[in-house]
């Protein structure tokens, strides 16, 4: 089986696309016809090598398609279904087993050792040579791959899966911190640091939640506005010298409930602290690079402030993402209002608009 696949053939590089072949499933595993793929944050770390993957690669962890073959222990999704890709997890190891899959000791090897589950071989070939794929799993910038069954959701054949593409990390990753690990009651204030796909995905389901008042905080003027559209009561811009003293203006009383830190930036997170209120949290989502650090005043996560993190929201993916799109066809979380499609080709300007804040959810659309 041949397939165009966006390829990085050296760190810090240009994707080309390329013709690969693509193995056949084995028995854990479901062969997919990409139609639409999520560019993340992620994406840019691997091709920046902050991850052990090596090149030549095919990345993205946020494919949405049809399902061509299954292996043969595949029983939940069949030929035709159509499917979105989600972060993979062994299923049996302690923290599987306990229901925290995003936290499986065996996640780093499924995402990033470029091989299959099984260790040894490869999704892809190109001119002879071995190609790194399996990204998570499912390396969904090609137009056909192969994933991990039990990471393999199916969806309703009404939902647009040019949509959905956002689903598996960004809003996920979001909607689940705050759905799942903060669980505000109405009327909570929440504060929102940084408004990329997470952090939108965050405020929307605060905003579901009944949170009052809701603060955004970003860089980008335009993303500002959009967030005061979709449910900001107030937003401050991120480069303001004094954004912890107008944040908290904003909110009033003693601070803030509840912030989800969706920058990745030190200084977001550190804001994100000082403007709690005392037994307030401040939850960490947003993709720090490997030695970032970040520097707290002690006295600040005194009087019972909460600092903490979470991977991709701690989400049970065969559960909780249809609950997801649920919400977005009944209109309650409107993420295609996030969302701007690029054709497979256009991967590296697509990369290059979302760096510049031109775009906040990429959406790849695979021809066929
Ligand atoms: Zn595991
Ligand atoms: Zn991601």
């Amino acid at each position: 089986m041949l397939a165009q696949a966006a390829l990085m053939r050296e760190p810090h590089g240009h994707w080309s696309m390329e013709t690969v072949t693509v193995a056949e499933p084995g028995p854990d595993e479901v062969r997919v016809r990409v139609l639409a793929s999520g560019v993340c944050q992620t994406d840019m770390h691997a091709r920046d090598g902050f991850f052990p993957m090596p090149c030549p690669a095919v990345y993205g962890h946020e494919g949405a398609g049809i399902v061509e073959k299954v292996g043969a222990g595949v029983t939940h999704v069949a030929p035709g279904d159509h499917v979105i890709m989600a972060n993979p997890s062994c299923g049996a190891c302690d923290d599987c087993r306990a229901g925290f899959e995003t936290y499986c000791t065996n996640a780093a090897r499924l995402k990033f050792s470029g091989l299959r589950a099984d260790g040894r071989s490869v999704s892809f070939v190109c001119d002879g040579q071995p190609i790194h794929g399996s990204f998570f799993q499912q390396s969904s910038f090609a137009a056909v791959t192969l994933a991990m069954a039990r990471s393999t959701i199916r969806v309703p054949h009404d939902a647009p899966l040019e949509v959905l593409a956002a689903i598996p990390c960004g809003v996920n990753a979001g909607a689940g911190a705050v759905l799942n690990v903060l669980e505000p009651k109405a009327g909570d204030s929440y504060v929102a640091f940084g408004i990329g796909t997470v952090g939108f995905a965050g405020m929307l389901a605060a905003r579901l939640c009944g949170c009052e008042p809701i603060v955004a905080v970003d860089l980008f003027e335009d993303r500002l506005a959009l967030a005061r559209e979709l449910g900001a009561h107030a937003t401050v811009n991120a480069g303001d010298p004094d954004l912890v003293t107008k944040v908290r203006r904003l909110i009033g009383g003693r601070g803030a409930r509840f912030c989800l830190e969706a920058a990745g930036s030190p200084q977001a997170l550190r804001a994100a602290v000082e403007v709690l209120a005392p037994r307030g949290t401040a939850c960490l989502v947003g993709s720090a690079r490997p030695g970032a650090e970040v520097s707290l005043e002690m006295k600040t996560i005194q009087q019972g402030r909460i600092v903490r993190g979470c991977i991709q929201g701690e989400s049970d993916v065969q559960r909780f993402l249809p609950r997801l799109i649920e919400l977005f066809m009944s209109g309650k979380l409107p993420i295609d209002r996030l969302v701007r499609h690029y054709p497979h080709a256009a991967i590296n300007e697509a990369a290059a608009d979302m760096h510049a804040g031109r775009t906040i959810k990429a959406v790849l659309r695979m021809a066929h």
